[in-house]
């Protein structure tokens, strides 16, 4: 039977790299392979808890779940044992054969040869179980499936150089072991002190006890007699789930051990927010705000959400209904003293247990945002830079709490002249004057089509701050929002330029007028143009919008933008409006147009304006071949 034989596997080429990539990240903080087997070990543990409700004869009659710790100093292994779910053969290939989560050529993509860069990357990955290999020249992992029996026990074996070989055998007792056959250099841990140091630092406040077993040696009066050896155990760690805490006993570093354990990553996280609620409900909340993005935060249908307790009883992992998709980054405990021990998924789905924990949880992470972004205005622009995009669906998703999320958001704008989005909303705000009645933003595909574009021309001549927008998302984003403390958001894109202010009533007066005689001087040219543009545009006018740009194109009020409109067309709707093209009587190619006496000539200029015109903006053109030759053609000409 091909399960009985040892088999001889070649890990997964990204594992062999990873290995490699561990070793050398985390060589400078190798304890933390015992952190990373105790997290496992704990997570086990509390998996059978819970399956347990269900299947009670799966503790066989041993129902206290514990931790094991033990070194052998004449064989040199250190060797951690849990009686948690364990694995199957099926399980162990999967689990230590390949990198558990997948986009593993994402991951090797970035990695950069940067330690210290790299380290954090790791935590994205969920790959504790090969830190082992930090210390260890071979690990052996012995393990029996609970509900599975004594003879379904598994080996796994592996050097950490390419292989691993598995093989069926029989155990006892179900549950893992993780047998570290330690490297030359590494005796150092095969220590009482040193291993109890570690961990209290790390695995304290896990909620299941981690015991040690001692051998003590008694000197005996006699000195020739043999000196006798006695084992102990003992239990290390303090193992009182840390939420349950109270705050004002918990240090820095102890959330943050913790916050390593639940979320999985190697790297500190950015804040936190614990709080315990005694109300019409009894819950705690533990919530964490992660440094990095994981790398699939856009992979749909990835596991994601909170862990959750019932009364200390683990229940699940990635609990999503406790947490709005655009606050899918955020990693923590629920502990709910009002769900019951056999809630499901699909109970949690409709619950008012659920949704009021739920309204709370997001209002904790808004306003532990918020106070980042007051506090510490460089720790909210790392926030921002790795989960800016996914804050940006919050208007469209959680409209309850859309005051908050405007807070938070931040963008690029003419004022800063930057790529960076540090600008809020509140900046913009106490900026403009206050006769300003618009916050005006431009959209594009990217920051220079954007900071480019036309459109900004008299924007920045009249010294008016625009929003700059280059996200994907930007113009969704807009399309949810309709105002900011009673300015309404405008795209300078659209509509009439008389929309736009300018200074006082008078001022405006004096300005419509000069527009009026100027299209009566322009008017034959203007009719001219439409006619031979036909239905590419919907309208032709003069504009004060341009400074040095001929022409842009524009979109009546209400209508899409263009940039909409190829959003629209990439998610492949069909959208097709004809655009406003606008003309700046001062530009000389405007001039020229208007003394072109031949027809076909005119028609050529016309649509040269057209087309640079959506060029200018980032479209794309029907025809570039055409538009090519005509410009060609016109630059020959006035050359002569
Ligand atoms: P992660 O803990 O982030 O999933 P690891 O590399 O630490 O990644 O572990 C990989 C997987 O191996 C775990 O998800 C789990 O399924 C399995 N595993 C590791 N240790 C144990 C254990 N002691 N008992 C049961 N399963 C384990
Ligand atoms: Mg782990």
């Amino acid at each position: 039977m091909t399960k009985v034989a040892k088999e001889t596997h070649g890990f997964k080429t990204e594992v062999k790299q990873l290995l490699h990539l561990m070793i050398n990240a985390l060589y400078s903080n190798e304890e933390i392979f015992l952190r990373e087997l105790i997290s496992n070990a704990a997570d086990a543990a509390d998996k059978l808890r819970f399956e347990g409700i269900k299947n009670s004869d799966w503790f066989e009659g041993d129902s206290e779940l514990t931790i094991g710790i033990e070194f052998d100093k004449k064989a040199r292994t250190i060797t951690v044992k849990d009686n948690g779910i364990g694995m199957s053969r099926d399980e162990v290939m999967q689990n230590l054969g390949t990198i558990a989560r997948s986009g593993t050529q994402e991951f090797m993509n970035q990695l950069t040869g940067d330690q210290a860069k790299d380290r954090q990357l790791i935590g994205q990955f969920g790959v504790g179980f090969y830190s082992a290999f930090i210390i260890a020249d071979k690990v052996t992992v012995l393990t029996r499936r609970a509900g599975l029996k004594p003879e379904e026990g598994v080996k796994w074996e592996s050097a950490g150089q390419g292989e691993f070989t598995v093989k069926t055998l029989s155990k006892e007792k179900r549950g893992t072991e993780i047998i570290m056959h330690l490297k030359k250099d590494k005796d150092e841990y095969l220590d009482e002190f040193r291993l109890r140091n570690i961990v209290s630092k790390y695995s304290d406040h896990i909620n299941i006890p981690v015991k040690m077993r001692i051998e003590e040696t008694a000197e005996s009066d006699d000195e020739n007699a043999e000196p006798t050896v006695t084992t102990r155990e003992e239990v290390v760690n303090k193992a009182d789930a840390l939420w349950t805490l109270p705050k004002s006993e918990i240090s820095e570093e102890q959330y943050q051990e913790f916050y390593k354990h639940v979320a999985h990553d190697f790297d500190d996280s950015l804040a936190w927010a614990h709080n315990k609620v005694e109300g019409k409900y009894e819950y705690t909340t533990l919530l964490y705000i992660p440094k990095r993005a994981p790398f699939d935060l856009y992979q749909a249908n990835k596991p994601r959400g909170l862990k959750l307790y019932v009364k200390r009883v683990f229940i699940m992992d990635d609990a999503e209904q406790f947490l709005p998709n655009y606050l899918r980054f955020v990693r923590g405990v629920i502990d709910s003293a009002d769900l019951p021990l056999n809630v499901s998924r699909e109970i949690l789905q409709s619950n008012r247990v659920v949704d009021s924990i739920r309204g709370a949880v997001v209002k904790r992470v808004l306003d532990t945002l918020k106070g980042l972004a007051k506090t510490d205005s460089d720790q909210y622009a790392a926030f921002w830079k790795e989960f800016g995009q996914v804050i940006k669906e919050g208007p469209a998703e959680d409209f309850a709490n859309r005051e908050s999320i405007l807070e938070l958001l931040r963008f690029s704008s003419t004022h800063a002249e930057s790529e960076q989005q540090t600008v809020s909303l509140q900046d913009y705000f106490d900026r403009c004057p206050k006769e300003q009645k618009k916050i005006y933003y431009i959209a594009a595909d990217t920051y220079n089509a954007a900071r480019h574009s036309p459109h900004l021309e008299v924007f920045r001549k009249k010294g008016i701050e625009v929003l700059v927008l280059f996200d994907r998302i930007d113009e969704w984003l807009m399309s949810h929002l309709t105002d900011y403390k009673g300015k309404p958001f405008q795209s300078i894109a659209v509509g009439d330029i008389s929309d736009i202010e300018f200074g006082d009533e008078k001022e405006k007066e004096a300005h419509q007028k000069h527009l009026e005689e100027k299209e009566k001087t322009y008017a034959d040219m203007l009719a001219k143009v439409k006619n031979a543009l036909g239905e590419r545009v919907s309208k032709v006018r003069l504009t004060e919008r341009l400074t040095t740009s001929p022409s842009c194109i524009v979109a009546e009020q209400g209508q899409m933008t263009s940039q909409m409109e190829r959003i629209m067309r990439a998610a492949g709707q069909q959208v097709q409006s004809n655009p406003i093209l606008e003309l700046n009587a001062e530009h000389v190619l405007v001039q020229r147009l208007n003394d072109e006496p031949n027809d076909s000539l005119f028609s050529d200029l016309s649509n040269v304006l057209l087309d640079q015109a959506i060029l200018a903006e980032g479209g794309q053109l029907d025809d570039p071949a055409s538009f090519i030759r005509k410009f060609n053609e016109l630059v020959v000409n006035i050359a002569k």
